[in-house]
């Protein structure tokens, strides 16, 4: 499937990006839209569709799904209008009026899938080189694309960031994410009632849980039909962090042990420790989750974010702690940005050049943002690096 390369204006470029999951679908959107010739192309095989939990619908990606008519927000999205946090023994300890917009990475996924042409998406492509200075892709099996700009969009642990970037690594917090979904079916009435409108909190010594409903795994937002999200942030004082990342069929995983893959005993002892330290009802919500899994919290930061006539966008060139909220909204932003330059200079290499300056430095400020917030806020340590 070699293809030579056309020369084009920076208005209409053959553009392959790597990676379809949130960040390489917005881009692929936001460029497809501006008249860009777009491929996608995704290693993994079966449907991203169905996983993930939920995140904070911030106003960039609410923007986003409108700008594109991809879909009107208020469908796929819930709301809180009060801030509240718990005290040890589960009393309000205070609480202020405060609006959020949250949903489900699910619901936001799907929708962008279906916005960007089935034709133009090729699953289980993975890229396996990547050369900047001829925009040339190669995918596993030897096929080349060779395009007037490559996009790689392939999460945290890109490896087109490796090639390019090789100095560059994630340095990991001394602190992990527990995660889980529950459907509001399953909980009891006065449990629902308790997060019902809210975004709750509880922050213990060393730890710092959250809750709020977000839809359904069908898409559903009215009462009955949505699930409540959680994140437990731990500390790993006096945890083996191998031991919980070593997931049910004995393989150590670096960054993630996904729902259903965690072993009995990490299982066992987290629940445990919720019952000692965490308010009833959180304590709860966590004993009820069926499949809960676990994070490793991470920063990571690229000195640019394009080589030539390659780039990387989302968390494939910056990751910043779950604190800010603020991965998928990023995501959106690199995406609509980059065809937002591509539009307004006269030349492709104009259009990156300005790009990068903008968004690695927004990036930059993200990444440390995120660590203020888990190191200084929330009292949950780095390890020294
Ligand atoms: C299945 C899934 C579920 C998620 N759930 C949540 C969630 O619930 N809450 C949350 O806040 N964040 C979640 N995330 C992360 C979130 O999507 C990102 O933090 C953020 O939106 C930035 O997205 P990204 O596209 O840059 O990176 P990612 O979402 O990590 O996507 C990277 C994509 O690139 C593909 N890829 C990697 N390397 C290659 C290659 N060489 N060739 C081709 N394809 C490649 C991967 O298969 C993946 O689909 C999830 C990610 C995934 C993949």
């Amino acid at each position: 499937m070699s293809q030579t390369r056309s020369h084009r204006t920076a208005n209409s470029l053959e553009v392959a990006i790597s990676g379809g999951s949130m960040g390489g679908l917005f881009a692929g959107i936001a460029l497809e839209r501006a008249g860009h010739d777009v491929t996608i192309y995704e290693r993994s095989t079966g449907e991203l569709r169905s996983r993930g939990a939920g995140i904070v619908a911030q106003q960039h990606v609410r923007r986003f799904l409108e700008r594109h008519d991809i879909v009107v927000p208020e469908e796929i999205t819930t709301a809180s209008s009060e801030r509240r946090f718990l005290a040890r023994d589960g009393d309000v300890r205070a609480s202020r009026p405060d609006s959020m917009v949250f949903t489900s990475w699910d619901a936001v996924y799907r929708r962008l899938r279906d916005a960007f042409p089935d034709d133009r998406y090729r699953m289980g492509a993975e890229v396996v080189d990547v050369a900047p200075e001829t925009a040339t892709a190669t995918i596993a099996g030897g096929s080349e694309r060779v395009a007037d700009l490559v996009v790689a969009a392939e999460g945290g642990q890109s490896s087109t960031r490796r090639r390019l970037f090789p100095e560059v690594e994630p340095k990991v917090a001394d602190y992990v994410a527990w995660r889980g979904v529950v459907p509001e079916s399953d909980l009891a009435t006065d449990t629902v009632e308790a997060f019902d409108d809210r975004f709750v909190f509880y922050q213990g010594s060393n730890l710092l849980i959250l809750a709020y409903l977000i839809p359904g795994a069908d898409g559903g937002t009215e009462p009955g039909e949505r699930r409540l999200n959680w994140v437990w942030y731990d500390t790993l004082a006096d945890r083996d962090r191998t031991a919980i990342f070593t997931d049910a069929s004995d393989t150590e995983r670096a960054f993630t042990v996904p729902p259903g893959r965690l072993r009995d005993p990490v299982r066992r002892r987290q629940l445990e420790r919720a019952a000692n330290v965490l308010p009833p009802v959180f304590e709860t919500v966590a004993a009820e989750t069926e499949a809960p899994f676990v994070q490793a919290i991470y920063d990571l930061a690229v000195p640019e974010m394009t080589v030539e006539r390659a780039c990387l966008l989302g968390d494939a060139a910056f990751v910043a702690r779950p604190h800010t909220a603020a991965g998928t909204a990023k995501a959106a932003g690199d995406g609509a940005e980059l065809a937002n330059a591509l539009e307004e200079n006269d030349s492709p290499d104009a259009a990156l050049s300005s790009w990068d300056e903008t968004r690695t430095e927004y990036g930059s400020r993200l990444v440390a943002r995120g660590k203020r917030m888990g190191d200084e806020r929330l009292h949950l340590a780095t390890r020294p690096s």
